[in-house]
């Protein structure tokens, strides 16, 4: 047992973090390694949709990596998002889609990195490369990692590969992808249990330029009315966490995952600051942005730059 490796996306772990660790697992389990997918949270709304699709558990939650445990990650490579103790660990593999920062092993690796939409993506070549069949079950995961990444294909992030990858699992899944993806995504964006502080927390990142400290939050809605009814309450809670943090800057996204555009709303000394980002005009503290749903590639850049 001593020998099973370990394979786990990020902390706070989304859709793709969740199922790109199992079907690693078959994939690795195919290749007759001693594998276990595990994970580092909580499984979400929307993950857990999947699950109980398929009718099966969620891996195992573990809470850090004993030294010399041997571990293969996905979905993410930066040491600050993944388990606690993996400086010491042994990182085998890495199969991911982000950037490359804070990493480093004492051993060789296989490292495996592509600019596509969804881990899944690079692993859906891996099967082919393999000439490995891919069951129902995989098929599903896979689809649902890249329907979450890509908001069904509409993200700036998605490429070609995403694309070509979600037509053929999705036939061996057998789901129609809009219906289940939307099904899928709305499961994601149930936020009722939420208080404002848990809402603004389920996905902020902070960041920093030129000595200047903000933060850029975002939640998936399909109702952004619905979730501008507790601005109030959501400016007080940004509010606590722009002194918590010492932020100059606070932007909540409230992301419509079927309209593929978002409201936001800026808090802090240098709120005014989206005006010039996204050449518009805030209305009590929101502004709307027809067509941005990325952080990565359409929010962050854009704000960083003003600073
Ligand atoms: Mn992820
Ligand atoms: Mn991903």
């Amino acid at each position: 047992m001593e020998d099973k490796i370990l394979i786990f996306g990020h902390k706070n772990p989304d859709t793709d973090s969740i199922c790109s660790s199992m079907v690693m697992e078959k994939f690795d389990k195919n290749l007759g390694f001693n594998v276990e997918a595990v994970r580092l949270g909580n499984v979400n709304k929307e993950t857990q949709y999947v699950l109980n699709y398929l009718g099966i558990e969620a891996p195992r939650l573990i809470e850090k990596v004993n030294e010399g445990q041997k571990v293969v990650l996905v979905d993410h490579n930066e040491f600050n998002q993944s388990a606690d103790g993996i400086e010491n660990s042994i990182i085998e593999t890495v199969v991911d889609h982000h950037r490359i920062a804070d990493f480093k092993t004492k051993e060789p690796l296989y490292y495996r990195a592509e600019p596509v939409g969804c881990t899944a993506t690079i692993l859906y070549k891996k099967f082919k490369e393999e000439n490995m069949k891919i069951e129902k079950k995989e098929a599903v995961l896979m689809s649902s990692s890249i329907i979450s990444d890509t908001l069904l294909l509409k993200s700036p992030t998605t490429t070609e590969y995403d694309k070509n990858a979600l037509k053929e699992l999705a036939e061996i899944a057998q789901i129609d992808v809009n219906t289940y993806g939307i099904d899928m995504l709305k499961a994601g964006t149930d936020l009722a249990d939420f208080s404002a502080e848990q809402l603004i927390n389920i996905d902020a990142k902070s960041f920093e330029k030129n000595g200047h400290k903000f933060a850029i939050a975002q939640v998936n809605t399909v109702d952004i009315s619905d979730v501008l009814k507790r601005k109030d309450e959501l400016k007080d809670a940004i509010g606590k966490e722009i002194q918590k943090q010492n932020l100059e800057l606070f932007v909540l996204a409230i992301t419509d995952v079927l309209n593929s555009s978002s409201e936001i709303l800026s808090y802090g000394q240098n709120e005014k600051i989206v005006e010039k980002a996204f050449n518009g005009s805030l209305e009590n503290n929101t502004m709307f942005l027809e067509g941005v749903v990325s952080r990565k590639k359409q929010l962050l850049p854009k704000i960083e730059d003003c600073f």
